[in-house]
């Protein structure tokens, strides 16, 4: 029902169509959909600030792939991931849940909270991709894991936390926060193919990240496959070919060019990605995500978050609003903005609702199917309330309002972001105050310690860590 009525709304929308035809066109009256099952492509940016896409006004670097997916299909203005650091950003969106529910609040860490526990995501925690796989899909992860198995200098990594054992038929990428985007000699012997490390790669890794995703696509093509692509671009190190920095002569600093290479290298090769969706007619049975993990740094990585303040780390605006747009010709909109809180929390319930997999209420998952309020089905907001839980810093944000906390000895401060986009009026309103506060209590008695962390006052350590 609710998906003819998508039909219903993309074609009064007139949405846009960049493919010839389509073998796997869905029918609305027909009701086929749930037998040929649709692909998931979620693309996930590291460090990528809100300034820095086209969509969004930044002139300086184009991002013409990028923009392609928000012009065929709909661009949040006010979509949020769950931290402003990479880790538990990725927790919440793997599982759908907000990461504090399971001891996941801070990048993995040589500070533990007990002996045994294991650096990542609890074994426990279904995946994305334990989601995908079980009901049929080919899956596969190429990029930035950060989700657990890395090294932490003991050579003592656990497989168990790998990607392979998370669901993922597929594994190109590294398990760490960050890695060389040119390492010739693997001088930091990172780079991993399934559970291995591999000896040498030659290519620029966003571009090796990108020829793997064109490989597993034609490889898979002919099944249902959820595709997640977390690109290291543009978190640091700054690193970028003369091919692709030659590009950007207007832009003087010469960080800020270099991200900016490497933000144009990311666009290009998602523009490689989704020309061969197009090639294999896939765009009308392709569900695609594009989702910076959080906010950038522009000291450091030289991405910029303008026009909100603060940036990763912080959860001003700067650091955990987003850019976030999907794609689904045929099912969703073009060209739409759309305006309510949104959560990449939403990720996982919206594409496991697009395939047709029943979501159960025992999975006790956060985040909401977002097609009914995209449909304008549902005129209600995905969510009255967000929160927040950084270390010391906490927020809520509420309608417009939005309370932060940046440490432990401030106080909370309200601002209204409909009026005060950058956060820099305070505003007195007990009311409102006293009813986020309370709100944000609730939901904090649901939060457990971090399982591990850079917290010095947990008790232990890995063994054999030194600082
Ligand atoms: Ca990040």
């Amino acid at each position: 029902m609710l998906r003819r009525q998508f039909m219903k709304f993309g074609v009064a929308a007139g949405f846009l169509t960049s493919c010839a035809g389509s073998k796997n066109l869905i029918k609305s009256e027909n009701n086929q959909i749930n037998k040929i099952k649709p692909n998931i492509l979620l693309i996930f940016a590291d460090d990528l600030g809100y300034a820095d896409v086209g969509y969004h006004g930044c002139k300086e670097i184009p991002t013409p792939n990028i923009d392609a997916i928000a012009k065929n299909g709909i661009s949040f203005t006010d979509a949020y991931v769950t931290a402003p650091v990479c880790g538990p950003s990725r927790v919440a969106l793997m599982t759908g849940k907000y990461q504090q529910f399971i001891g996941c609040g801070s990048n993995i860490g040589p500070y533990l909270r007990t002996p045994d526990v294991k650096l990542g995501l609890p074994l426990e925690e279904k995946t994305m991709a334990d989601r995908f796989k079980e009901a049929g899909y080919k899956t596969a992860c190429f990029g930035k894991w950060h989700l657990g198995g890395e090294d932490f200098d003991l050579n003592q990594q656990d497989k168990s936390l790998f990607p392979l054992n998370r669901g993922f038929d597929d594994f190109f990428g590294f398990l760490e926060g960050a890695a060389l985007y040119n390492d010739l000699t693997n001088r930091e012997k990172k780079y991993m193919r399934g559970n291995e490390r591999i000896e040498r790669e030659e290519e620029y890794y966003t571009d090796a990240i990108g020829r793997e995703a064109l490989d597993f696509l034609d490889r898979n093509h002919d099944k249902p496959f959820f595709l997640y692509i977390p690109f290291n671009a543009v978190h640091a190190p700054l690193q970028a070919p003369e091919k692709y920095r030659k590009k950007f002569p207007h832009i003087i600093n010469k960080r800020r060019k270099k991200m900016a290479a490497m933000l144009y290298a990311m666009d290009l090769n998602i523009g490689k990605i989704m020309k061969k969706i197009c090639k294999y007619k896939l765009e009308e049975n392709t569900l695609v995500f594009f989702i910076s993990d959080n906010g950038g740094k522009p000291n450091d990585n030289y991405s910029y978050n303008t026009p909100l303040r603060g940036e990763k780390t912080t959860l001003w605006e700067g650091g955990i609003r987003v850019p976030f747009c999907m794609q689904w010709k045929g099912h969703l909109p073009g060209n739409k903005v759309y305006n309510h809180p949104v959560s990449t929390l939403d990720v996982l319930p919206t594409s496991l609702s697009a395939a047709g997999i029943d979501i159960k209420e025992e999975w006790n998952l956060d985040g909401v199917n977002l097609f009914p309020y995209l449909s304008g089905k549902d005129t209600d907001q995905p969510h009255e309330w967000l929160f927040w839980k950084y270390i010391r810093q906490s927020a809520v944000r509420y309608k417009n309002w939005k309370l932060l906390k940046l440490s432990d000895d401030q106080q909370p401060v309200l601002y209204n972001l409909k009026d005060d986009l950058g956060e820099k009026k305070p505003v007195n309103n007990k009311q409102i105050f006293d009813l986020m506060m309370n709100k944000y209590k609730e939901w904090d008695k649901k939060t457990i310690p971090d399982n591990f962390g850079w917290n010095r006052t947990y008790k232990y350590t890995i063994p054999g860590y030194t600082e």
